[in-house]
């Protein structure tokens, strides 16, 4: 396992692919865990080894969260906003964006289909950390920034005296930004995205695949990766100037591989809430009953 001074960087399996996830661990007197969404297994030994008494989850996504269930004896916190919106289901399926794209009918299909496992890693947060201040743990210090955009929630823990910072789901991967959610915004995810760059920091952690960027390179990739936004506004702008009405762009593929949308509903979703966000960025609306696209 690698380490940053006393941080130690848990790997999920498939180099933390998503449905999986990087989780820290700081070995200090609190033995803290953040995130849960690594692998089960190195998850327990270190429990066994070191112990963990508290976890700290950055956001609510089963990818970053559904190895709580693990820890029974582990108080678990998440950041304010979201220990609301996760107390019941319907609040996480609005999250998602189910309600706004298919209406109640869907939830239920929804809620039905969930693994228990991680549920139960949900139901099991307590309660909430605050977002900007200053926690001490033994020696070490870390600060939850409010950085939204991925999630309205979302927090990036900063250890401001070791450099580092562990921005989880800002994550530089070729899939580009994730704002899917209903609870996602693509201006909050650009100023985040700022925010990181503005920090004092030697080393970047993310929660997906490459991991570990010295200062230079995470700006470098911050760059490409934020440009996506853009190149995603030009492909669904030429769309719209083809005449293609909402639903149809729905259909093409531009977050998502096509045959994934035909397959999972949930992807379908994400992709329907991404292209509504891009839309309305453009200065688009959608008429729902026609299902056209009108100039605003
Ligand atoms: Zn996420």
């Amino acid at each position: 396992m690698d380490r940053i001074g006393p941080i130690f960087i848990v790997e999920g399996p498939n180099n933390s692919k998503v449905p999986y996830s990087r989780s820290l661990y700081l070995d200090c007197s609190e033995k803290i865990l953040i995130d849960s969404g690594a692998d089960a297994t190195t998850l327990l030994h270190l429990d066994h080894e070191l112990g963990v008494n508290l976890i700290f989850n950055t956001h609510y996504h089963p990818d970053h969260t559904q190895h709580n269930y693990l820890f029974k004896n582990a108080v678990k916190l998440i950041n304010p906003i979201e220990y609301e919106t996760t107390r019941t289901l319907d609040g996480i399926a609005r999250a998602y964006g189910i309600f706004q794209e298919w209406g109640q009918s869907a939830i239920e299909k929804w809620k039905s289909s969930i693994p228990q496992k991680w549920m139960e890693s949900l139901r099991e947060i307590s309660g909430s950390y605050e977002y900007e201040t200053e926690y001490q743990f033994g020696k070490e210090k870390i600060i939850f920034l409010h950085t939204p955009g991925h999630t309205s929630g979302f927090s990036c823990p900063y250890f401001p005296e070791l450099g580092v910072v562990f921005t989880a789901d800002y994550d530089m991967t070729s899939f580009g930004p994730w704002y899917n959610g209903a609870d996602g915004e693509i201006e909050d995810f650009i100023a985040s995205g700022q925010r990181l760059l503005s920090l004092d920091v030697k080393t970047y952690i993310t929660g997906h695949q490459k991991g570990v960027f010295t200062k230079n390179e995470y700006h470098q990739a911050m760059k490409t990766y934020l440009s996506i936004i853009d190149r995603r506004d030009e492909i669904i702008e030429r769309y719209v100037q083809q005449g293609l009405n909402f639903n149809e762009i729905s259909e093409i593929g531009i977050f998502y591989p096509k045959n994934a949308l035909q397959k999972n509903p949930i992807l379908k979703t994400w992709e329907r809430s991404g292209i509504r966000k891009h839309l309305k960025r453009l200065g688009y609306s959608i008429e729902e009953k026609a299902n056209e696209i009108i100039k605003m």
